[in-house]
């Protein structure tokens, strides 16, 4: 588990536990680690954000790394760069969907795809052991101040093009996309009305989009008249979305329907996703001749089976997006032109999303103390075939087995002392059925852990 970076690393409060020290030390590792060369670093809109990259950029310098400093700048848009200047590695701070007070630091290759745990493993243990790189005073490096988001949306505007102009109410959070997703949304000659979109460092509602978070999106589609309304997180790589109807719409079904749009664009192939997304994605890329490839949980793990074995489209059921044709960094502004794009084409949401079948989706957590989890997994993928009559089971991110009519995860947190439980059926009656029978092995597993 690592301890600076991923999901254990963004949370860690800045004067706690992220300091401007750390960001120091992190910039320092960088440096050692890649000996030389070119960094991107941007950051997202918190108050701490120009405290710990002024922090991070001086560690760099002192390796004789140089960096082109992106300023304010959305993760997609950080990714971007990456490849448009040639950089050796990028760094976004950002934590993400976290509250204002919370940061962290993402390292980035030089395809636009996130550092691997095992990178960032190597890099923890440079900061760990204190062995720094020190450049001699005249090989110190030096910064670039550069702004990519014009290049961002010519480039994106080769790519997707509307034959109609839509009404978009845009809700970036008052984050890092609010000074890039709107642009691009009037580069493809739509009408946006911009709500939450001052990078302040405050945020108005919750970073995290979903129903309750963006009803003042969804009001303002409504009272607009808007076709879409489109809302990203703090960093902007993921993408929430409201109908026509000024219905949020559920992850599962946009999921569903821009790998079947992308499927119609790109022609027929591979879409991969994470073991806890659900079977609609499975029917519905079927159905339009498509294949589905399921990885573990998490952004890299898409990004890194797409680079290897390629894909059309890569997405996760949080709204994080990986289009490998633009970049494998996930990105909710790109995938904002994709769904006016996909509007253009094929209709209102609200009538494309009838085509996705439905299922009844149950979640549950159940306590269990961190070090019982590996033993409680064995006991579970030992007795999973004694409680149920399923088809296959994948063990590359906890259990899931699955039948042509369910399929149940469980999975350890990575981050909190519980085993999480996620079932899909066709039916509530045997989504509940199935759910007290797994809750039941759940517990029964831990208590013999
Ligand atoms: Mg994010």
């Amino acid at each position: 588990m690592g301890k600076y970076f991923g999901t254990s690393g963004i949370r860690e409060v800045v004067n706690e536990k992220l300091t401007s020290e750390l960001a120091l030390r992190v910039g320092k590792a960088l440096g050692t680690y890649l000996d030389g060369g070119m960094v991107v670093v941007g950051k997202d809109t918190r108050t701490s954000g120009e405290m710990l990259k002024s922090a991070l950029i001086s560690g760099l310098l002192s390796t004789g790394v140089e960096v082109i400093d992106i300023g304010l700048s959305p993760t997609p848009l950080t990714g971007f760069a990456i490849r448009l200047y040639g950089a050796d590695a990028g760094v976004t701070i950002t934590a993400s969907h976290n509250p204002p007070e919370y940061n962290g630091i993402k390292v980035w290759q030089p395809n636009g795809m996130a550092y691997t745990p095992e990178m960032e493993g190597e890099l923890e243990a440079i900061i760990d052991s204190g062995d720094f790189k020190r450049a001699p005073w005249n090989e110190i490096g030096t910064v670039r101040r550069a702004d990519p988001r014009g290049k961002y949306i010519k480039r994106a505007l080769k790519m997707v093009e509307l034959e109609s102009s839509y009404t978009v109410v845009l809700d970036a959070g008052n984050g890092a996309g609010s000074i890039l997703s709107p642009y691009l949304q009037r580069g493809l000659g739509n009408k946006v009305i911009s709500i939450n979109s001052h990078p302040s460092g405050f945020f108005v509602r919750d970073l995290e989009p979903n129903a309750k978070s963006l009803s003042a999106l969804a009001k303002t589609v409504k009272a607009m008249g808007a076709e879409v309304g489109i809302a990203h997180d703090g960093d902007a790589d993921r993408i929430g979305v409201v109908d026509d109807e000024g219905n949020f719409v559920e992850y599962e079904v946009m999921l569903s329907l821009i790998a079947g749009y992308l499927l119609r664009k790109f022609g027929k192939g591979k879409v991969v996703t994470t073991v806890d997304a659900g079977f609609a994605l499975d029917d519905y890329v079927k159905s339009l001749g498509g294949e589905v490839v399921r990885t573990r949980v998490g952004d890299v793990a898409v990004a890194e089976e797409l680079a290897k074995n390629g894909g059309i489209f890569g997405g996760e059921p949080s709204g994080t997006w990986i289009i490998p044709q633009w970049n494998l960094t996930p990105d909710g502004i790109f995938a904002g032109a994709l769904v006016l794009e996909m509007i253009d084409k094929l209709g209102p949401i609200s009538e494309l999303a009838k085509e996705v079948p439905r299922y009844v989706t149950l979640r549950a957590k159940v306590p269990c103390p961190n070090e019982r989890k590996t033993k409680a997994m064995e006991i579970i993928a030992r007795e999973v075939l004694k409680t149920f009559e399923y088809k296959r089971l994948i063990d590359i991110d906890g259990v899931r087995i699955e039948n042509d009519e369910w399929w149940i995860l469980f999975r350890p947190s990575g981050t909190e002392p519980i085993m999480r439980i996620t079932l899909e059926a066709r039916t509530e009656e045997k989504a509940k059925e199935l759910m007290e029978k797994a809750e039941r092995l759940v517990r029964e597993a831990i208590r013999r852990a």
